[in-house]
């Protein structure tokens, strides 16, 4: 069905092809284009119909694409002429194959099927095609995702799926331009054609690229930060004079330097990341880190190389993460895994205070399940906030672990059930007894989900004078309209009432240990 949802989801497939697709060569492209022209070339009985493409066809529109990219280019400089590379590593086949033949006097399409090499070049083209691009084009972020046409080794033609011919109708210059925008900057970017295209070849980094000096003005304060550790694998970086600074939010998804969104990682991890979005728990490292405990110090030292403001890269990072969990793009991990950015959020962090927020920003923030272990249900853990049997407690979410969810507690939400620890005996008595130092299983409390908590234990926060949280575990009693008691379990300590500086923050829900 070609209806408006499959449309979107074409679109957003192809923004996340040109994303998180390995272009190590420039054929993946060429075979995108060659499908987008395939389908407009055929008629199309029904907006949802599947389309036939013959591997025949392919071979075609491949050599005609490519039968340009065949001549000796003239570099603009120093006079030299040579063929462009269409690949990191060797020349690509197909353009060795057509060079051959153009120098062999061959001047056209109709002359190179006319002539005897058309059976070898046909030949080369169409292993070429099986080979690599034919079912590389469709591998996001390492895995296959056949939305355009099911991998088959028929050998001779691929299906397009219902609807996609449509698609690829519907947009087909905004899929050519975006084909040829990536080749050509691919072209751009193998080392091997830098000397032949001279200054050009610099234009786009020129244009759009990223200003290396500054970045370099980055790391030291990043690496004083990070207390000489990778942000992604917290291993020391060795050499800290040679560390790479990574835009957090990748430079190809929003190309301007936002001081806050830099972090300090070893090459490798940051060669790994390359454009990917890091996965929800690398965000929540990335917020506290950058957003809040550091986010002043930054402003400071980098005000004068990035423009600084952490309500900005916070927004962007929003916006990022809620597109990429729009598209089900795939979030990078570490150096082997990727995680699925999902259609729940985890956790919402506070600009520049230390308080759990409701996680009702279902845009923001995405749900991660690893990719190994889908079926075991995580809950945040915060070891740095203690929820007080006592006196009201200063404590902090800046610090999430995820630990398995319990299991005798029904349904758990991830979005609203968390963990935290209880520190002291206000609430030892009765008949359910909390103890110091007992794992806590806690429901945060929106407006729309408070209920009655007539009789409930409730995780109580207010604010101390320099702003930071205490949390308080007391059982609320209403004494009359508006107004209520906090009592505790353990008759030692005095019932409390409640004042405007409190607010209720977690439903009490059971002791995990
Ligand atoms: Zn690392």
């Amino acid at each position: 069905m070609a209806g408006m949802q499959q449309q979107l989801d074409f679109i957003a497939y192809i923004q996340r092809m040109l994303n998180e697709g390995d272009f190590s060569a420039t054929y993946k492209f060429a075979l995108l284009h060659a499908i987008a022209d395939v389908c407009i070339e055929h008629p199309l009985q029904q907006p949802d119909s599947e389309l036939v493409i013959t591997l025949d066809e392919l071979v075609d529109k491949f050599i005609l694409l490519y039968w340009h990219h065949a001549m000796p280019f003239a570099g603009s400089s120093n006079g030299d002429v040579a063929l462009l590379k269409q690949n990191a590593g060797k020349q690509s086949k197909v353009i060795s194959v057509l060079y051959e033949c153009q120098q062999n006097d061959i001047r056209n399409i109709r002359q190179l099927k006319d002539s005897p090499y058309w059976k070898q070049i046909y030949r080369a083209t169409l292993t070429t095609l099986k080979e690599g691009p034919l079912w590389r084009l469709q591998v996001l972020a390492k895995q296959a995702e056949c939305f355009l046409y099911p991998h088959s080794d028929n050998g001779k033609f691929i299906k397009l799926n219902a609807g996609i011919a449509y698609s690829f109708r519907r947009f087909y210059d905004l899929v050519v331009y975006l084909a040829k925008n990536a080749w050509l900057q691919k072209i751009q970017s193998i080392k091997d054609n830098q000397k032949l295209l001279g200054a050009q070849s610099q234009l786009h980094e020129f244009l759009f690229g990223i200003d290396r000096n500054a970045l370099n003005k980055a790391r030291p304060i990043l690496i004083e930060i990070q207390r000489g550790l990778c942000f992604y694998c917290n291993k020391p970086l060795k050499d800290t004079h040679s560390a790479d600074v990574d835009h957090f939010i990748p430079f190809a998804r929003y190309s301007t330097d936002l001081g806050h969104n830099f972090v300090a990682a070893h090459s490798s991890c940051n060669n790994s990341k390359r454009d990917y979005l890091a996965a929800q728990q690398h965000r929540d490292n990335w917020q506290q880190q950058n957003l809040v405990k550091f986010e002043k110090i930054l402003s400071t030292e980098l005000a004068a190389y990035f423009y600084c403001d952490a309500t900005k890269s916070l927004a962007v990072s929003d916006w990022a993460y809620s597109v990429a969990q729009a598209n089900g793009a795939k979030l990078w991990l570490n150096k082997d895994e990727f995680v699925i950015a999902g259609s729940k959020p985890v956790a919402s962090v506070q600009l520049a205070t230390t308080g759990i927020i409701a996680a009702n920003d279902t845009d923001a923030a995405t749900f991660e399940l690893k990719a190994t272990n889908t079926d075991i249900l995580q809950l945040r853990y915060f070891p740095n906030l203690k929820i007080a049997c006592g006196h009201f407690k200063t404590g902090d979410d800046s610090c999430v672990e995820y630990l398995d969810a319990p299991l005798d507690f029904g349904s758990l939400n991830p979005d609203k059930h968390f963990l935290a620890r209880a520190s002291g005996n206000s609430m030892n008595g009765g008949k359910q007894p909390i103890m110091d130092g007992q794992l806590l299983l806690l429901e945060l409390i929106t407006p729309q989900s408070a209920g009655s908590l007539q009789n409930c234990t409730v995780a109580i926060e207010r604010q101390d004078i320099s702003g930071d949280n205490q949390y308080l575990l007391r059982d609320v009693k209403k004494i009359a309209d508006g107004q209520y008691q906090l009592i505790a379990k353990n008759p030692d300590y005095p019932p409390l009432a409640a004042d405007d500086s409190m607010r209720t923050f977690a439903r009490f829900k059971g002791i995990v240990e």
